[in-house]
């Protein structure tokens, strides 16, 4: 057993390291350490809990962990990069099933009006992440339909099912017992009501609402926090609340969405985008190299094609044979690119392509005109010029990256088709713009033999 002071003190040590390795999230050159380290502090939180409580010995303690570490491994090893969002999905899912688990057991040692309470809020928040987290990696796998599933009378029933758990929720704190039916039934219907708040919500929306449902995760922790007094559980909640809550808002903004357009357009109205005509103008391979070859300045725009693809390290070679012959290769990074936050990033660290060659959206956008060509990589919307300049277009207004501006653009991808969003993209016809068709890496890789005698 571990003395109050030491507690304490492994506590604030913890909580520190949370605080930075989140500070250090920040920018990709230092976002692994910054992970390792809170990933320490959470080693940190659980062993001296587990200790400080006698719940588990050291022994026991350091089988779960190597288990804990091989599944943690396995699935991050074996996880596609494209199939990130599910599994975040499922961790949430885990952590509010978790916080619910961990609050009612609360009610097994004496307690009072207040850990009631806090033991109710986390058994719904954590009731409703769970459920919804499910639903949410059902819609992304394709387990089932990814669509908006929406039927008369939706906001009636689910407007019944929160004042009917809502209801038992002031009966269970009226009256608290681990027992309690009224206790079941805030448990019960806080899962129905996690399905019935996802399931309006097309696939499209879902990383968005895999980031809200984080931040949920972390306020059913922080509740359970203050059901069993742990404070490291409270902070650790509240972090991730926070940091949740934080990156939905940045990726409503960069796709110009309101948070309750992403939560209930399910229910609106959907909008006419004008019809895209024009010329297609198809380039091979060994044409797009003799353009390349001569510029001087080259910009690749990596989208959800390149990480298909796994085009990345034949990118950064790409990137690097440009270089050698002369032109200045800048990475254009839009924060909506690919299927969620940070995505390109990772990608292209993976590759080892250079920190200071990325460039934020913001940033490259005054730079375009002056750019010899931009060479799109498997990205559809975030160039799609019909959201800055077609109003009754489904992403009017979403930001984008103006690879148009360029004096030429190559467009890598297999097809016409539209991408996320399911919209039409004029770039395709443009005046300056060559598509290449084909898996992006393929044919990146037969530039590459171009460049090779
Ligand atoms: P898009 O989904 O718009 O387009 C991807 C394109 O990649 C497709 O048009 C597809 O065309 C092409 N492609 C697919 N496979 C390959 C391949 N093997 N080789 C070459 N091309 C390929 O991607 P963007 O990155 O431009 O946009 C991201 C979208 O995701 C935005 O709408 C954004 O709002 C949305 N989103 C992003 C989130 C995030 O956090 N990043 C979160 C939520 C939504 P084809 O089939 O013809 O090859």
């Amino acid at each position: 057993m571990l003395n109050l002071v030491a507690i304490n003190a492994a506590y604030i040590v913890a909580a520190g390291l949370f605080i930075f390795g989140l500070k250090m999230l920040g920018h990709p050159e230092s976002a692994r350490r910054g992970n390792f380290l809170s990933a320490v502090g959470m080693l940190i939180a659980i062993v001296v809990t587990l200790l400080s409580e006698g719940i588990l010995t050291w022994y026991w303690i350091a089988v779960c962990a190597v288990i804990g570490s091989v599944i943690g491994a396995s699935a991050a090893r074996l996880v596609a990069m494209t199939s990130m969002p599910e599994m975040v999905a499922v961790f949430n899912g885990f952590g509010g099933a978790a916080s619910l688990l961990v609050a009612w057991a609360a009610l097994f040692d004496s307690y009072g009006l207040f850990v009631a309470i806090t033991v109710t809020l986390s058994v719904i928040i954590g009731g409703v992440t769970f459920a919804g987290s499910v639903i949410a990696w059902g819609k992304l796998s394709e387990v089932m339909t990814s669509r908006a599933i929406v039927f008369n009378g939706q906001r009636i029933v689910n407007t019944l099912l929160l004042l009917a758990l809502l209801a038992c929720a002031v009966m269970f704190c009226l009256e608290p017992s681990a027992q309690s039916p009224y206790l079941y039934g805030v448990i019960g219907l806080a899962l129905i009501l996690g399905i019935f708040v996802v399931i309006p919500i097309g696939g499209a929306d879902m990383p968005v609402v895999i980031s809200l449902l984080n931040s949920y995760s972390g306020l059913a922790a922080c509740a359970a926090g203050f059901a069993i007094n742990n404070i490291i559980l409270i902070v650790a909640g509240s972090l991730v609340g926070a940091a949740g809550i934080i990156l939905t808002n940045i990726m409503c903004k960069a796709m110009n969405r309101s948070l309750g357009n992403v939560l209930f357009s399910g229910f609106g109205a959907v909008k006419t985008a004008m019809k895209v005509e024009g010329e297609v103008k198809p380039i091979s391979a060994g044409d797009a190299y003799l353009i390349l070859e001569a510029a001087n300045s080259v910009t690749f725009v990596p989208g959800y094609g390149m990480a298909v693809a796994q085009a990345q390290h034949v990118v950064c070679e790409l990137g690097e044979l440009l270089e050698a012959h002369g032109a200045e290769v800048s990475y254009a990074i839009h924060p909506v690119a690919g299927r969620m936050p940070g995505h390109m990033n990772v990608l292209l660290a993976e590759a080892n392509v250079s920190y200071d060659q990325l460039v934020e959206m913001d940033d490259i956008n005054p730079r375009l005109p002056s750019i010899d060509v931009a060479v799109v990589i498997g990205a559809n919307d975030v160039v799609n010029p019909s959201a800055r300049d077609d109003e009754g277009s489904p992403i009017y207004g979403m930001p984008i990256i103006n690879v148009d501006d360029a004096k030429t653009v190559f467009v890598l991808k297999r097809s016409m088709a539209s991408g996320f969003a399911g919209v039409d993209n004029p770039l395709f016809m443009g005046p300056n713009t060559r598509m290449l068709f084909g898996d992006a890496k393929a044919s990146i890789s037969e530039i590459i033999s171009e460049f090779k005698p």
